[in-house]
């Protein structure tokens, strides 16, 4: 899978797959990644990519002409590729969108800064839009990661154990039962005495109980979600 960062800051990027797991993907060839300034497609004689906002309104927009042209170019190099801009105007992203967006072959993110991206360019441009949540960040490459992160490990050969996908959170409308490590003791707080006994049906059932508690204190809805599901299948 081929990911290429547009953006102008690939330095916040780069750092973070300099390290562990994404690392180890890059190594063994199953993840490349690639970095695009559309500072460096600017035909302004100062190299700006950015100017005030068309009819009014504090601090400052990205042009649409080095974005068109970074992005034509790279439309015109791989006619599969998928490209999604980071903005907080759109539908959040999921897990089911991490699973099905590990399919692509190239996926672009575009990473907007100041005020944002002319709309212009995500008209022309964008194949998806992902907002990461309800808060506002002072640029798109820490949503551009995330959702990189997230794509990357339902990518096959990423994880070392794949397993450990199916009994995540988000792969059913409930969150993950706690989980533990030795020693079975430490500072006077055990594990749960259940974990200890070696009757794995006893655990599960103790699991599925903490996994709904956790749900209904953290994510009610997604409880509900589950519980309407289990009716169904009745
Ligand atoms: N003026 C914009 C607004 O109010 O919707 C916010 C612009 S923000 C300061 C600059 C850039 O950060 C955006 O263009 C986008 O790429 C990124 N960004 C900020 N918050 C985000 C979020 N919650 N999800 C995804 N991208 C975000």
């Amino acid at each position: 899978m081929k990911f290429t960062f547009v953006t102008l800051f690939s330095n916040l990027i780069e750092g973070y797959f300099q390290d562990s797991i994404l690392k180890r993907a890059i190594d063994k060839d199953i993840l490349h990644m690639h970095y695009l300034n559309p500072r460096d497609y600017s035909q302004n004689k100062h190299m700006k990519v950015d100017d005030t906002a068309v009819g009014g309104g504090a601090g400052m927009v990205m042009n649409p002409q080095p974005l068109y042209d970074a992005l034509r170019e790279l439309k015109s190099q791989d006619e599969d590729i998928h490209v999604v801009f980071l903005t907080p105007v759109a539908k959040p992203f999921k897990q089911n969108d991490a699973k099905r967006l590990a399919k692509k072959t190239h996926i672009a993110f575009v990473s907007g800064r100041y005020e944002g991206i002319d709309e212009r360019v995500i008209e022309e441009f964008a194949d998806e839009v992902f907002s990461i949540g309800d808060y506002i960040l002072t640029g798109g490459e820490l949503a551009a990661l995330v959702i990189c992160d997230a794509i990357s490990r339902n990518i096959e050969g990423v994880l070392g154990n794949s397993d450990s996908l199916d009994v995540e959170s988000f792969e059913t409308p409930l969150l993950e039962a706690p989980s533990f490590s030795k020693p079975k003791n430490y500072e006077h707080k055990s594990v749960p005495s259940e974990y200890l006994k070696g009757n794995h049906s006893r655990i599960r059932s103790l699991k599925l109980a903490l996994s709904e508690c956790k749900t209904q204190f953290f994510r009610p809805e997604q409880l509900l979600k589950h519980r309407t599901r289990k009716s169904y299948e009745k």
